[in-house]
């Protein structure tokens, strides 16, 4: 930088950089001046007064020596002395001009130059001649004299001038040095102390201060600042330190809590894969009793109705009807229990028909008479007669709970009555509530335990138990259907004289319309096809045969897989019957084996699978395999019928290719066949209700980055959308959770991919829904 030169530039610099100092300068120098001015100005008023104290004493010396003599030379006329007397007194130092006026002749003498006097301040005394005789005393003359104050006053003004010339140069150099002396000894430190404190501030900590000067004697208030100042720069470390400490053993913290963290997400892990594990054991339990059971109760089924169709008469007509009726309820009780289960892991779906109240109580009572009859009570219905013919809901819930009602009502009644009564509570035009109340004159129950009785494994005390067995299930089970069917339950009783179990719910009233499928023809007949069957279980070839008698078709029975695959190799069938559980090859792996060759003769051949284990996850292992219908066990003759005739609606689903459907139709349409419009309808809300719980909060945990939660919401949505046969968004779903089980993060592509098809998804799914 160009250092600007000059005295004002260098004063100005002086004061930006060292401002006290400036100020101290500033202060001293006007204190000082004035005080040069104040003295000098004394100064000059004592040298006045000095200069005219002499001038006064010259008059007194005119006055005490020259006066007298002055009038003797004048009395005697001696001009000589007169002369020489004037001149004596014009020889004083500051007298400039004489004259000497003469009273008696008018003449006057003077001495010195009048003219040079003309414009010189002067100061004229005069002084009277006296002759003084001791008789008498003479005025002779006037003696005047002239001091010239010029003199005077040059001499005061050059000494003030001097006073002041001389004082101002003293009183700079005093400044200066006072100003270095304090710029030695206290700004330089000032601003080093200035500087020290900036670097604290920037947090420059390592080095202590200390002062570029000889230390003094003792120590001053300089020496104070500085160990101040340093004290203050140890506390700023030690607090730095302190914090350091502090955030080290945060981190530390932290690491372990995410070690923690870690170790409680893998345990956490594991415990989701055993509960997963065995909820799959459930599920592979429940699939086998569901087949193991319902193969036995096929055959059964499959008897009555071949008994129905030969000639019998009326009494035995009504028996199989009984028979009928009971083996049904018993399959449908056996179904509501699986349903029970999946109730509660909350897949329960209502699926409502038309059918006439009046008909199914009269059913019930009819089918529990023998029991009452065997314990002589007295079962009796009290039916009200406004109550309508049809209702169209879910029948089999209705069913199960009255039975489980009176079933209950009956075990625990030694003697006496079992009423089931059905009254009208109130109506309007599609629906009507009902209470159905279930009284006996049994045990009763103990008002602590009515209070749990709706429980899950809820049963009185032990002798109770003892004495007539039971779970603890059923009342749990009729608590859960009543409030499906959007009921209320209850219960009261004594203990000693009976209980009531009462539930009342709305139920709509069926009109002529409602569930109009019903009515429909319900097959078309083929011209005789060749049909292979494959089938294990004797009873269950049986009942085919006899359900496809009337029919022109011709079947061909195998029993094992093995077979089933040299037959279907070696000769041509229309269409392929296959059970799915068999012995050696499994029905799906013949079924696979068959429609992946395309040298096998029956290699385009339509194959339906007749099977127990219907659940989604197992439907899209038979479409899988190439199989093109199921047909759940046990088998109805309708359904068989409508399977053979209009199986050709069912579409194998497409091998997958680059862009995936947003619903998998053959999926969907096996859902349609099996479980009908309203139940899909019904599955579809499930998903719905699913779809806005989870797919909310995966989008959350995508936003967090939270790679656990991702696979997890992802598995379950994908799970979801699986069952329904939305395979784009499962299949994106399953990707997503790949990704984020490896810790990847998902391209925003992606994503922008995910949430179009899971929106396209939704939609469809409420279209389906509606
Ligand atoms: P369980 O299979 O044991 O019968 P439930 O859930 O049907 O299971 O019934 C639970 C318990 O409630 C029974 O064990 C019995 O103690 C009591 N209970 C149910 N119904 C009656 C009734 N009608 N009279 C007296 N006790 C009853």
């Amino acid at each position: 930088m160009i250092q600007p030169k000059g005295l004002i530039p260098k004063i100005t610099r002086y004061s930006s950089q060292h401002p006290l100092g400036y100020r101290i300068m500033l202060y001293v120098c006007s204190f000082s001046f004035l005080f040069i001015l104040f003295s000098t100005a004394l100064q000059l008023t004592l040298d006045y007064r000095r200069e005219f104290r002499a001038i006064d004493q010259q008059v007194q010396l005119i006055r005490s020596s020259y006066l007298a003599s002055l009038a003797k030379s004048l009395w005697d006329v001696d001009h000589a002395q007169i002369a020489l007397q004037l001149k004596g007194i014009h020889n004083l130092p500051d007298v400039s001009y004489l004259v000497l006026k003469n009273t008696d002749t008018g003449e006057s003498i003077s001495e010195g130059e009048a003219e040079l006097l003309s414009d010189s301040p002067l100061q004229t005394q005069s002084f009277d001649l006296i002759h003084r005789t001791p008789e008498q005393q003479r005025k002779l003359g006037q003696l005047e004299v002239s001091f010239d104050l010029r003199a005077v006053y040059q001499g005061i003004w050059s000494r003030g001038f001097s006073i002041l010339l001389t004082q101002t140069l003293l009183v700079i150099l005093i400044v200066l040095v006072i100003l270095i002396i304090f710029h030695r000894q206290i700004t330089r430190h000032l601003e080093a102390m200035a500087n020290y404190s900036r670097d604290i501030g920037a947090g420059q900590l390592e080095h202590s201060l200390t002062l570029d000067r000889q230390p003094p004697s003792s120590s001053d208030e300089l020496d104070q600042l500085v160990t101040a100042l340093n004290e203050m720069r140890q506390s700023i470390r030690q607090e730095i330190d302190h914090r350091e400490q502090e955030q080290r053993e945060l981190r530390y913290n932290r690491d372990q809590l995410q070690t923690m963290v870690e170790r409680r997400t893998a345990s956490l892990l594991q415990a989701k894969e055993a509960a997963e594990e065995a909820s799959n054991a459930k599920s592979r339990f429940l699939s086998t009793m569901s087949h193991e059971i319902r193969t036995p109760m096929n055959g059964m089924l499959g008897m009555i109705q071949l008994l129905e169709s030969s000639a019998l008469n009326p009494s035995q007509q009504q028996h199989i009807q009984v028979l009928y009726d009971a083996t049904n309820a018993l399959l449908e009780t056996f179904n509501n229990i699986l349903e029970y289960g999946r109730l509660v892991e909350g897949a329960y779906s209502i699926s409502p028909s038309r059918f006439s109240l009046k008909h199914l109580l009269h059913n019930l009572t009819a089918l529990l008479t023998p029991e009452a009859d065997r314990k002589q009570l007295n079962l009796q219905l009290k039916y009200c007669h406004e109550i309508a013919e049809q209702f169209y809901t879910e029948e089999s819930s209705l069913r199960q709970i009255i039975t489980n009602l009176l079933s209950n009502a009956i075990k625990f009644t030694d003697q006496g009555d079992v009423i089931l009564s059905a009254e009208l509570v109130s109506q309007d035009a599609d629906q009507q509530r009902i209470k159905f109340s279930i009284r006996d004159s049994g045990i009763g129950i103990e008002p602590e335990l009515q209070q749990h009785i709706f429980d899950r494994f809820t049963q009185a005390d032990e002798t109770i138990t003892r004495r007539f067995g039971g779970t603890g299930l059923g009342l749990a089970i009729c608590k859960e259907l009543a409030e499906h069917l959007g009921g209320e339950i209850g219960v009261s009783s004594n203990v000693g004289t009976g209980s009531t179990f009462w539930f009342e719910l709305d139920l709509p009233i069926a009109t002529p319309t409602t569930s109009a499928a019903i009515t429909q023809p319900v097959w078309q007949d083929n011209s005789g096809l060749h049909i292979l069957l494959v089938e294990d279980v004797h009873i269950n070839q049986q009942v085919v045969l006899g359900l496809l008698a009337d029919t022109p078709h011709q079947v061909t029975i195998v029993s094992d897989g093995i077979k089933a695959l040299e037959l279907g190799r070696s000769q041509h069938f229309d269409l392929i019957l296959m059970d799915m559980h068999l012995p050696g090859l499994s029905g799906l792996e013949v079924s696979g084996r068959l429609n992946n060759d395309p040298d096998c003769i029956n290699y385009h051949t339509r194959i339906i699978a007749l099977t127990a284990s219907v659940r989604p996850e197992d439907i899209h292992r038979y479409l899988e395999a190439g199989i093109s219908s199921v047909i759940a066990k046990p088998v109805r003759k309708k359904q068989l019928l409508d399977a053979i005739s209009g199986g050709q609606q069912i579409t194998v689903a497409p091998t997958p290719t680059e862009t995936q459907p947003l619903l998998d139709q053959a999926v969907i349409q096996v859902h349609q066949q099996m479980l009908g419009p309203e139940k899909l309808a019904t599955l579809m809300q499930g998903y719905c209700k699913v779809h806005c719980d989870l797919w909310p909060t995966l989008q959350q945990s995508l936003q967090a980055v939270d790679d656990y939660e991702i696979s997890q919401q992802a598995h379950k949505l994908a799970g979801a959308c699986d069952t329904i046969g939305f395979t784009h968004a499962s299949h994106l779903l399953r990707q997503l959770e790949e990704l984020a089980e490896n810790g990847e993060i998902a391209p925003p592509l992606f994503l922008e991919t995910l949430q179009q098809v899971m929106a396209d998804t939704l939609e469809l799914a409420q279209q389906w829904k509606a």
